[in-house]
């Protein structure tokens, strides 16, 4: 990614500068604001799941505002975390890996291992008193795509597991995720209820219990109530567990990033209810193929003048020339868009400059540092 640093607001940027290529704009603010809101408001400790937008400008500002772990699933972002904040501990919790990845890992000083299946843990030796979060799965309802499809251990599996870690001298904890996007906190519930299930049945004391990332970000409205989730997990787990209350661990990747960033893509074409934008499903939008299309965005002409007034609906398509390249859902634009307008999507900075790619010669990969 290539960066800059304004100090300015997104029209007056976008009217000055008149980029004809998509453009991220990132307010560390907001980025530092809503870690504020999970470190104050959540009920253990806070990790951050790197994959979400591994930009070191983001991991550098999460450990400036006091992020001391951070949940990698690959070497490279072993290194990357490394390099922006040495001190940091590292969540390993990408439950099959080979055995070079296993070594590398040893030699970062990986503090906490989630496993899914006995031939995993069989490829990690030694664990004496070595964290080992066994990974659960539910088939669990509420998250926009279900992580359980590919990961995690059934509650009779996560029993056997957790007997195994403790019988090998680690230290078992339980880790889950119960989806992306979870707009409720039923999927936690269901979840803890049964990560207390388990942990009895194998009559062992949890260390830790990690309830994952998936807390929702404000793609749509209204901003979701992430302390009402923080609230009914901290009940949850008082209720569940007892006197044998484990530690709490969260690792949201999503919920921290994605409003701190916009992004801002210029109007090429219109015609009819078609639109063709810069950028779109091989680019900064490419999540937008399995979540529905987020529906929050303000439009600025070309001088930098707000866009209002009635809304139509558009057919979008993105700049390539594969006829996939089109957002899946219609998205409302004022009536009044004109070709060389921008449009500033809102709450794009998870899962957007991680998964841009330069198909066709295409895609974001500029970032523009606004501090108002
Ligand atoms: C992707 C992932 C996360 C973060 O998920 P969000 O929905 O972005 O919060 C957390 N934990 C694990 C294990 C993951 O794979």
């Amino acid at each position: 990614m290539y960066t800059e640093t304004y100090r300015s607001d997104p029209a007056r940027w976008l009217a000055r500068e008149a980029p004809d290529e998509p453009v991220f704009f990132y307010n560390p603010i907001k980025l530092e604001a809503q870690a504020r809101r999970f470190h104050e408001g959540f009920p253990g400790e806070v990790t951050y799941a790197v994959k979400a937008n591994p930009d070191p400008l983001v991991i550098e500002a999460l450990a400036r505002g006091g992020m001391t772990a951070f949940d990698v699933a690959s070497p490279e972002e072993m290194a990357l975390v490394r390099d922006v904040a040495p001190s940091a501990r590292l969540h390993y919790h990408n439950p099959v890996r080979s055995k070079a990845e296993v070594a590398t890992a040893r030699s970062y000083g990986i503090t906490s291992w989630s496993v899914d299946r006995e031939s995993e843990l069989d490829k990690l030796g030694d664990i004496v008193g070595v964290e080992i979060a066994v990974r659960l799965k539910l088939p669990v309802a509420g998250a926009v795509y279900d992580f359980g499809a590919k990961f995690g251990a059934s509650e009779a599996q996560t029993v056997d597991l957790l007997r195994s870690v403790a019988a090998r001298g680690g230290v078992p904890s339980l880790t889950f995720h119960p989806g992306t996007q979870c707009r409720a906190a039923e999927a936690w519930v269901a979840y803890i209820e049964a990560a207390a299930r388990c942990a009895q049945e194998a009559g062992v004391t949890l260390h830790r219990l990690n309830v994952g990332g998936g807390f929702p970000a404000h793609r749509e409205d209204p901003d979701p109530d992430l302390q009402a989730i923080f609230d009914r997990i901290a009940e949850t787990v008082a209720q569940a567990f007892g006197p044998d209350l484990p530690k709490l661990v969260c690792e949201p990747g999503r919920a921290l990033v994605a409003s701190a960033f916009e992004l801002a893509l210029r109007v090429k074409a219109i015609s009819g209810t078609a639109v063709f934008l810069n950028d779109g499903i091989y680019g900064g939008l490419s999540e937008w193929r399995d979540l529905q299309a987020s529906q929050r965005l303000t439009v600025y002409a070309s001088d930098g003048s707000l866009r209002g007034g009635a809304l139509r609906e558009r057919e979008v398509f993105g700049p390539t020339c594969d006829s996939l390249d089109r957002l899946s859902d219609r998205v409302a634009m004022p009536m009044s868009l004109e070709e060389g307008d921008f449009v500033l999507f809102h709450a794009c900075g998870a899962y957007s400059t991680a998964l841009s790619t330069r198909f066709n010669g295409y895609g974001a990969r500029r970032i523009v540092t606004l501090i108002a």
